[in-house]
């Protein structure tokens, strides 16, 4: 186990109360946000398709609903531990407390390799998963996403599921569904603009000019993509990207949609002619303006933070950097857009889904663009000003705009005294 033996879900729990006692939170309020609110383990039974049983542990933790309905994704990894889900359901928490959307946070997932399942298998495994937790979900409860190893078509199959069950199609159950079933436009790519927003924020306030500026991405799938796409159309220069397979570099900029072609074709980026490869752990220590971390959490640790150069860091990923690593790039005036805000254009236009879904009404990819705009820019400007007035750095800053917003809805709910 990384990082002294503790777990991830003990770390987040450390960080928690790091940034309570911050804030000065009553003991009472401190030791009710460092616990999940509901924790649902299930069973899950999948007839295979050479006819015997196999059975899967499920799990979903709904870590605080102070604000609004639970939201947070649906993960399908061999990998997927309770302690794990109760860690990213606290992100959540504070994730859609950044943006202030009026959600609360959670995460599931089941204990698969989705890989190893025949289609028929992975559609059975799906539909008995969200009814194993539909006593505990709802459009006014709890709303899964889809995250790593789901996707659009599960979440597909699982609406309709739930839907059958309910007896009435109901698509606010869950988001980032196919158009057809009630997803949003520009939902596929929302994480994405959410970075790019938060990266234009940040050159605003540092004030660095646009022109030419030099980025490197790590990991190139919806959310490295989609940021290379973004960025290369407003003139960024995209001079590295990697993947699974290795990475490669151009001083002179890659074609994003180039290198999209060429990795669907041989399954990595690795080869594209127009680039040379070069060494993986090399592509974080290039010389350039902004570097995103789009693939692995701890990617940027103790090791070779002092090496990183670029100026700006927008995390798509989720804890990409370390806390050891927080502290060298805070010395080297490195900033930092933290995962919590950086990523938060997924959840953003999530909540616009679940919006539309309510309502039967959809709106223009134009729409959806500019409401998520006005979420992001409103957004980085708050974490930027508490990071400026309270001398602390920027995932500090998030984390205390975050939970003040959950901890000020849960004193306003509990008795205290007042005058007329
Ligand atoms: P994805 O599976 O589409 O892509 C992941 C990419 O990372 C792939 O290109 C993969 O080859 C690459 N990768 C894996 N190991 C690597 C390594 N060692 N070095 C370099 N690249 C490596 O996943 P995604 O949806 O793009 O998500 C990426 C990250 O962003 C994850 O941390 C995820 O939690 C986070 N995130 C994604 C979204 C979203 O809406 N897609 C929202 C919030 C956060």
């Amino acid at each position: 186990m990384a990082n002294g033996e503790k777990n991830v879900w003990q770390m987040t729990q450390e960080r928690l109360d790091k940034t309570m006692d911050m804030l000065g939170l009553k003991p009472g309020i401190q030791k009710y946000l460092r616990e999940p609110k509901r924790i649902i383990e299930v069973t899950i039974r999948v007839q295979m398709d050479n006819g015997e049983i196999d059975v899967f542990k499920g799990y979903r933790v709904q870590h605080n609903a102070d604000r609004g309905p639970t939201k947070g994704g649906l993960r399908f990894s061999e990998n997927v531990t309770l302690d794990d889900v109760k860690a990213l359901s606290a992100l959540m928490t504070l994730k859609t407390a950044v943006v202030n959307v009026p959600f609360g946070g959670a995460k599931g997932g089941v204990r698969v390799n989705p890989k190893k399942l025949s289609l028929r298998e992975l559609e059975t495994l799906s539909r008995q998963f969200i009814l194993e937790l539909s006593p505990n979900i709802g459009v006014d409860t709890d709303i899964p996403a889809p995250d790593v190893g789901t996707n659009p078509q599960i979440m597909a199959w699982m609406t309709d599921a739930y839907s059958i069950q309910q007896g009435h199609f109901e698509p606010g159950i869950l988001t980032g569904k196919p158009i057809e079933l009630g997803g949003s436009q520009g939902r596929d790519e929302a994480t994405s603009a959410g970075v790019v927003f938060t990266v234009l924020s940040a050159l605003k306030e540092l004030n660095i000019r646009k022109n030419n500026l030099d980025v490197v991405i790590q990991g190139y799938g919806n959310a490295g993509y989609n940021c290379a796409r973004i960025l290369n159309d407003l003139g960024f220069n995209i001079i590295a990207v990697s993947d699974s397979g290795g990475a490669i570099y151009n001083k002179n900029g890659l074609d994003p949609q180039k290198v999209l072609e060429h990795k669907n074709k041989t399954c990595s980026v690795i080869n594209y002619s127009e680039s040379e490869n070069i060494a993986p752990e090399k592509l974080l220590e290039l010389e350039c303006d902004i570097l995103i971390p789009a693939a692995l959490e701890n990617q940027i640790d103790e090791n070779n933070a002092s090496r990183i150069k670029a100026q700006i860091i927008s995390e798509a990923a989720n804890a990409p950097v370390t806390p050891e690593a927080d502290e060298i790039l805070d010395e080297n005036n490195i900033l930092v857009i933290p995962d919590m805000l950086a990523n938060a254009g997924g959840v953003t236009v999530s909540y616009f889904e679940w919006v539309q879904c309510c309502q039967s009404y959809y709106w223009t990819y134009n729409e959806v663009k500019s409401k998520l705009k006005q979420v992001m820019e409103r957004s980085f400007k708050e974490v930027y000003k508490l990071h400026k007035d309270k001398n602390v750095n920027m995932r500090t800053a998030a984390s205390l705009l975050a939970l003040g917003r959950v901890a000020d809805v849960v004193s306003l709910k509990t008795t205290r005294s007042f005058c007329y």
